[in-house]
């Protein structure tokens, strides 16, 4: 198990909201919403960033997108919402776990500054 802020929520030493998980990924509310709903799903394994991906991290990468639909199901997102991976400072990542924000319950605008 790693060290990251994610790993230690997914070991469960630091408390969050989690409403799903399976024996790949973790998904629980963000603590700092930037939308009505604003979920992050983060992978049990702790690869830093995009930037750190490779082929062998195909099928977790579609199961995160995949997760990410099943939650906006689940909560009834129907209008539509937005997937997001931030990677590296000049994207905005502050948390060294990969992880995708999935955003909704509200339009969302463009560009996204
Ligand atoms: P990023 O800036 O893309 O790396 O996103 C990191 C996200 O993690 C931010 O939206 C934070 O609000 C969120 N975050 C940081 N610490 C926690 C925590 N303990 N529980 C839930 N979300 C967190």
């Amino acid at each position: 198990m790693g060290t990251s802020i994610f790993s230690r929520i997914i070991a469960r030493d630091i408390p969050a909201d989690i409403l799903y998980e399976d024996e790949h990924v973790v998904a629980f509310h963000d603590i700092a919403p930037q939308a009505p709903v604003h979920v992050l799903i983060v992978p049990r394994e702790e690869i830093s960033s995009i930037a750190a991906l490779n082929h062998g991290h195909q099928n977790l990468v579609g199961h995160m997108v995949l997760t990410a639909q099943q939650v906006a199901r689940d909560l009834g997102l129907d209008s539509g919402y937005r997937l997001v991976m931030n990677c590296g400072d000049d994207g905005g990542q502050t948390v060294w776990h990969l992880h995708l924000h999935l955003l909704g319950g509200r339009p969302m605008h463009w560009p996204p500054g």
